[in-house]
């Protein structure tokens, strides 16, 4: 015990693939001062049963470039540390069986090829070149993706764990985090064998890390799924064919029907994600165990019957086999399927890496990642898709559950545009949420807020069903024409429950949100968009700001942004301001179209009407107090209506009957996406987002390069100095039957030169919109490119900096 820590720079608690992976990344980013504890031996949690598969494809951009990476690294693992690897890059065939899971495939491809992978589609009758032993007769095709393979997942983590050694760092096995505490600004972490001092925490507890959460205060949104896997013993014929050519079988994966099937030295291993699943240590009788290390649950093959068939069917090689071996282990799942990597909500060092469903072949990306945050304090992918602040609290444990078994159960399928998945709904409610569903709205989630996405007219086709196409003119499109039209000619209405909403007070205020915005804080009584960036000059957030007074502001942001916004003001907020989430006490509407002047007035409100864009003012309407703001995110005349909850049934009531009579039409969130683009309006965490600087998303005239300093600030002026690479752009597409989905490559000459961010059909241009970033070269009106949606390229367009609708805002300022 005389040697044990007592302090370092780094504390890592869990020693699984993703801890040792952390561990061996800080190392390697010179963070050497750094320990690893481990309760059992290392591998104890869910890493040492794993199946060890190594993907590479996804249809999420920033966990394809996690996955990338891991496998680019687990190559030249083993020859780095030494230490010896069972890593088999097999490559695999992903089976389709229909045409829009060809269309899916034919998008990874193109995203694949910009990562620099050659991923390639096989026909039906090229399939079996790659598997000779598959059915194919009711395939549409299939995906080959030549970087797949399986490794050895204890190897892995005992490879990553020795070049961490190597470096310097420490593991402490068999030596349990008990608890954890704040003195000053270090964390003492308590184990039985003594306190270790550090700066800084990581959580990579796997399907433990809620319990280890529970230490710093914070309730994880994370479930525990049972997943299985079933051995099968030699077979003779695969033997000798594998023999006779050389290698192994590609692994297969049959995502439509749910499995993979791998070949295991001679013969198979069969891993389903089956639908009738089984959630574990959720409920009183079921508790979450004081130790689970190297255990696993008692084989259930009952609920895999189907796909055990369904696999026979496809290979019937298998059927010649016996069963040997069922692994049966505990998977952490979050509502969403994707891990959870990056800062601590509400606590101060301490940083998340845990809860990973697909740790084995995310732990290398995810090691890179965890090590950016802690030494950088930012990442060099944009990885929202797996930021521990986009879970903002409402996630109760039966969400969790709920969610966690239905992503498991569609682990394969495919995430339409226009499709809303079903379970853990109507967490969060609009004030007026009844009277929206009576208009026939179709509603979505957002951060667990449901709103509109559109209005089902008589006759529109509401099932989940028609949901899944990802062509454009699914049974909403009619209706969303006219919400639009609506819009454009007359007046349109769209509820908006859930916007955050922080406001900012005290002597200094201004000068602090100054410091941390690139342009400009707004005169009082008027209102601004404020872009924050982090120290490279990249686009970490969007607000609206309000000047309510001289030192008080009003910040209003996304709905999914309420916790990552909230911890990036409260990161620099000096003492002596206040800032409060006023979140949950007002509801908004924005109204919009030329007419809504006209039914603001016949509503009665008490305003200004012609008080100019971009101002706010505190109104009166059917008696009630509201705060008016005349921008609109449609790109017409319009304001938004901000009134407390209580008071908003009696707000909407009143403008709905005034505007019925003036052509008013409620809209949803697919209208609004059609109108945005029109205008070039960036949405957050899809145009907008670290992965772009400030002047490359197009917004220097959001820069305010008189201002002494703000973030960021020195190396926009650098990146200005040296010209911009790449520059947004917006795009007409003649696009085929679907719309380019996020990530679609845009080609010139036949190389490709750019990614579209957003694409929508604009309705009031009658086009296809792409907004995107374009090589700074081509970057030029007039420009002929081409976008590649679903494997087809299309021609496009690029157009003026300007909006599409309405160039010169005449509408907006009418
Ligand atoms: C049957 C099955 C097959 C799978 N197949 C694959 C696959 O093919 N590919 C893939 O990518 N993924 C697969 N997975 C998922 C994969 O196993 C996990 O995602 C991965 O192992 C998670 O690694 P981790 O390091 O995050 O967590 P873990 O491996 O669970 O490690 C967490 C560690 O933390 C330790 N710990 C917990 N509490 C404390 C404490 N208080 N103090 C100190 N230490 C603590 C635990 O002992 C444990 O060792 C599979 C899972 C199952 C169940």
């Amino acid at each position: 015990m005389a040697d044990f820590p007592t302090s370092a720079r780094v504390v890592i608690i869990g020693g699984g693939a993703v801890g040792a992976s952390s561990l061996y990344h800080l190392a390697r980013a010179g963070w050497t001062d750094c320990v690893l504890l481990e309760k059992n031996e290392l591998t104890a949690g869910s890493t040492w049963h794993a199946a060890g598969n190594v993907p590479t494809f996804s249809s999420s951009w920033s966990i394809m470039n996690m996955q990338r990476y891991s496998a680019q690294l687990y190559r030249g693992l083993g020859e780095a540390v030494d230490y010896p690897m069972n890593y088999h890059v097999t490559g695999s065939v992903r089976l389709g069986h229909s045409k829009e899971r060809l269309q899916e495939f034919k998008r990874v491809v193109g995203m694949g090829r910009y990562q620099g992978m050659d991923l390639d589609i096989l026909g039906p009758d090229e399939i079996r070149s790659r598997y000779p032993f598959v059915e194919t007769h009711d395939l549409t095709g299939a995906l080959y993706d030549p970087y797949d393979g399986d490794i050895d997942p204890a190897q892995l983590t005992q490879a990553l764990a020795k070049g961490a050694r190597q470096m310097g760092a420490r593991i402490e096995r068999f030596c349990p985090a008990t608890g954890v505490r704040r003195e000053g600004d270090e964390w003492v972490v308590e184990t039985p064998k003594g306190e270790i001092r550090c700066e800084i925490v990581v959580n990579a507890a796997g399907y433990y890390a809620r319990e280890v959460a529970k230490m710093f205060g914070r309730d994880l949104p994370m479930m525990v799924m049972s997943h299985q896997y079933m051995l099968f013993d030699t077979i003779p014929e695969l033997e000798s064919w594998s023999k006779g050519v050389g290698h192994k079988l590609p692994l297969l994966r049959d995502v439509d029907s749910s499995y993979y099937l791998r070949q295991e030295k001679y013969g198979f291993n069969l891993g389903p994600y089956e639908g009738n699943c089984r959630a574990h240590w959720d409920k009183a009788d079921d508790p979450m165990p004081e130790d689970f290390s190297f255990q696993l649950f008692p084989d259930d093959l009952e609920r895999l019957e189907w796909h055990i068939n369904d696999a026979m069917a496809r290979v019937p090689l298998l059927a010649q086999a016996n069963l040997t071996k069922v692994i049966n282990g505990p998977i952490p799942y979050t509502p969403d399927g994707n891990p959870l990597i990056g800062p601590m909500p509400g606590v101060p060092n301490a940083f998340e890496a845990c809860v990973f469903t697909f740790g084995i072949c995310q732990a290398g990306g995810a090691g890179k990642v965890l090590a950016e945050w802690v030494t950088e304090g930012a990442t060099e992918w944009d990885m929202w898709s797996c930021d521990p602040r986009r879970f903002t609290g409402f996630e109760d444990p039966d969400y969790c559950v709920a969610k966690g078994m239905e992503v498991y159960g569609h682990e394969y399928a495919i995430h339409f545009p226009h499709h809303v998945w079903p379970v853990g709904r109507g967490k969060k409610l609009s004030a007026v949420h009844e009277t929206v569903a009576a208009m026939g709205a179709q509603f979505g989630p957002y951060n667990g807020w449901e709103r509109a996405l559109w209005y089902a007219r008589p006759g529109d086709d509401t099932s989940e069903a028609a949901q899944r196409t990802w062509e454009r003119e699914g049974p909403w499109f009619g209706a969303v024409r006219e919400e639009c039209l609506a819009v454009r000619d007359a007046c349109g209405i769209l509820d908006l429950p859930g916007f955050s909403r922080f406001r900012v007070r005290g002597a200094g205020t201004v000068d602090w949100l100054s410091a941390q915005i690139t342009g400009k804080v707004p005169g009082i009584g008027r209102l601004g968009l404020a872009y924050f960036a982090d120290e490279k000059g990249r686009i970490v957030t969007e607000m609206s700001v309000a000047r309510i007074a001289e030192e008080e502001v009003l910040l209003i942001t996304a709905a999914t942004a309420q916790m990552h916004d909230k911890e990036w003001l409260l990161s620099t907020l000096p003492a002596g301001l206040t800032l409060v989430d006023e979140s949950a006490e007002w509801s908004t509407q924005i109204l919009t179209g030329p007419k809504a002047r006209e039914v603001l007035a016949a509503a009665g409100a008490e305003a200004d009407l012609a008080k100019g864009w971009l101002t706010w003012q505190v109104a009166q309407l059917a008696g009630r107090p509201i705060v008016l703001m005349r921008v609109s995110f449609a790109g017409e005349l319009g304001w938004e209506i901000h009134s407390r909850v209580g008071d908003t049934p009696d707000v909407f009531a009143a403008v709905l009957a005034a505007g019925r009579p003036l052509g008013l039409r409620p809209f949803g969130m697919f209208a609004l996406n059609s109108l945005r683009v029109e205008k070039g309006y960036r949405a957050w965490k899809g145009d907008l987002s670290t992965d772009y600087t400030v002047l490359q998303g197009g917004l220097e005239r959001f820069v305010d390069w008189a201002k002494p300093a703000f973030r960021g600030k020195a190396a926009l002026e650098a990146e200005k100095q040296r010209g911009v690479t790449k520059c947004f752009v917006t795009l007409t597409v003649e696009a085929g039957d679907c719309d380019p989905p996020y990530m679609s490559t845009i080609w010139h000459d036949g190389q490709v030169v750019g990614e579209t961010t957003s694409g929508y059909f604009g309705h009031r241009v009658g086009k296809v919109v792409a907004l995107g970033m374009l090589r700074a070269e081509l970057a030029v009106p007039g420009t002929a490119v081409e976008v590649e949606i679903f494997g087809e390229r299309y021609p496009a367009v690029v157009c003026e900096d300007a909006p599409l609708w309405d160039a010169k805002n005449e509408r907006i300022r009418a």
